[in-house]
């Protein structure tokens, strides 16, 4: 049986990278049906970093108020041995925020908090997840995907996200490989725990004594009694998830007695690998967030690159699905993600192996798509450390306007900094500022996702670009 109707957009999987895409497809009116193969969102703190660029992605999606007010700073660490303090420990670089980039060092907030958040802003939007539907096959044709699954009717869509994690059904189906390699043979548990006689002002680390027993960290939760609690086990060890085998490894490996663990709400191993899908659509089907790629949890970059899978996507899938842009602009969806979840895995495999230390690189703000074939810089001779078409479009608070004002939403946005420049009528929102030295002077078209599309010293040649990316017909209904 198949339901009647066909919805432009089926997202399977409402972990993070489902939600977002949703949330940022039912915001430009399409009819978007996400499944989800639990009963209800995924439980755990997992990802507890919310890193800088998807601060701002939030404020886009009219997410950021729930954010800031559920989650918190990070603490800073405390090395402890044999019961006692050594002194303080900082686990990343945090710089101070500016009038360009507002947001600084990553925001904590539990995994199963932000996914709470993002599914409220999508039932605000009119989505509603359909809870216990596992996706088992997938069938193209010429003008849709049809989708069945474990119990229910057959669903039909235009196209089909894959955002179903790590071991992706989609992927699976559609026989796409993942090429990687195991970061670290030590497995590593994770869980939410209560415990007495911590403080929740560090993330408290015990190092490693030797004797086959690897690094612990637990960490204060925001908004909750819990602490996340990581251990590291010897390889080729099956981690035990239960009260009294947490109870047992913490009474091991520091100061605390078993009794101080309370309670254990959620827990989970995983065996930390950096895996890369060979390749992130085919036809009318994409994979996003882990389904095209698995990071280790160090640095924070799993949940985050995740994030940005489902931004860039979305505004591209509703420019095609509204006719507004060829189907050409699809295929610039792997071009520019895969190139950057290649170099994300990287970076979370240097942190895991301690050869780097968690710096600016994790923000992501400093990610954008130079390369890409959607961008076009029509300014000579643009030295390569200034703005670029490709960048993220900065923020800044210039002649009355915020520029992150200007941006919000799922619309382009055309700036000039400036002497005044005639612009071509291009139905865009436009924002003028006199001088801005962090843009320089010039005609900048900012894209819905925050990046530079299109950046020149007047606006000759602009009509020609809006209209192969599907600048147009701007009217969106939120
Ligand atoms: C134990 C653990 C600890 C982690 N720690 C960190 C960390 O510290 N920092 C960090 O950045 N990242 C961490 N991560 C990674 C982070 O959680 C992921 O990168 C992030 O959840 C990816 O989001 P996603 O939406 O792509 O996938 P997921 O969050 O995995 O969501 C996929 C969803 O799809 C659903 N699904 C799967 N198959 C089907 C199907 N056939 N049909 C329907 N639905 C389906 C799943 O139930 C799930 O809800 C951790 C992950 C784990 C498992």
């Amino acid at each position: 049986m198949t339901t009647n109707d066909t919805v432009d957009a089926l997202i399977i999987g409402a972990g993070p990278c489902g939600l977002v895409l949703a949330i940022d497809l039912r915001r430009r009116g399409l009819t978007v049906h996400i499944v989800e193969r639990g009963e209800t969102l995924g439980p755990g703190s997992r990802g507890k970093g919310i890193q800088p660029r998807t601060m701002e992605v939030f404020d886009d999606l009219g997410v950021l108020d729930a954010v800031l007010a559920a989650g918190g700073p990070y603490p800073i660490g405390m090395i402890w041995r044999d019961g006692q303090r050594q002194g303080e420990h900082r686990m990343f670089e945090v710089g101070e925020a500016t009038e360009a980039a507002p947001f600084q060092g990553p925001w904590m907030l539990p995994q199963w908090r932000t996914q709470d958040i993002l599914h409220a802003r999508l039932r605000e939007l009119g989505g509603e997840v359909a809870f216990g539907r596992e996706l088992l096959s997938i069938a193209q044709d010429p003008e849709g995907v049809t989708a069945s699954f474990a119990s229910g009717p057959d669903l039909r869509a235009r196209y089909v996200v894959g955002a179903d994690g790590g071991r992706s059904t989609v992927r699976q189906r559609l026989g796409i490989g993942m090429t990687g390699e195991v970061v670290d043979p030590h497995p590593i548990l994770v869980a939410d725990v209560r415990i007495r006689g911590l403080d929740r002002d560090n993330w408290h680390v015990f190092p490693p004594h030797g004797d086959g027993d690897g690094f612990m960290a637990i960490c204060p939760l925001p908004g909750v009694d819990d602490f996340q609690f990581v251990a590291q086990f010897p390889a080729g060890s099956t981690c035990d998830l239960s009260l009294d085998g947490i109870r047992a490894v913490i009474a091991a490996r520091s100061h605390l007695a078993a009794a101080d663990v309370t309670d254990v709400s959620w827990a989970s191993s995983l065996q930390p690998r950096a895996a890369l899908a060979d390749r992130f659509r085919d036809g009318r089907v994409f994979l996003a967030g882990d389904a095209a790629h698995v990071h280790s949890p160090a640095g924070g970059q799993g949940l985050n690159t995740s994030i940005q899978d489902a931004y860039n996507l979305a505004w591209k899938l509703a420019a095609v699905l509204r006719g507004e842009a060829g189907a050409a602009l699809l295929d610039t969806y792997e071009e520019e993600r895969l190139p950057i979840a290649a170099d994300m895995l990287g970076l979370s495999s240097r942190i895991h192996r301690g050869e780097m230390r968690r710096g600016k690189e994790t923000q992501q703000l400093g990610l954008g798509y130079r390369f890409s074939s959607i961008v076009l810089e029509t300014r000579q001779g643009v030295p390569d450390d200034v703005l670029h078409a490709g960048d993220r479009a900065p923020d800044g608070r210039r002649d009355g306007i915020r520029l992150f004002d200007a941006f919000r939403g799922p619309h382009w946005t055309l700036l000039t900094v400036g002497p005044e420049v005639p612009l071509p009528p291009l139905g865009v929102p436009v924002a003028r500022v006199r001088e801005y030295d962090v843009y320089g002077n010039g005609v900048f078209l900012i894209r819905p996702d925050g990046y530079v599309g299109w950046a020149g010293d007047t606006a000759a040649g602009l009509m020609s670009y809006a209209a192969s990316v599907g600048v147009e017909a701007l009217v969106y209904s939120e």
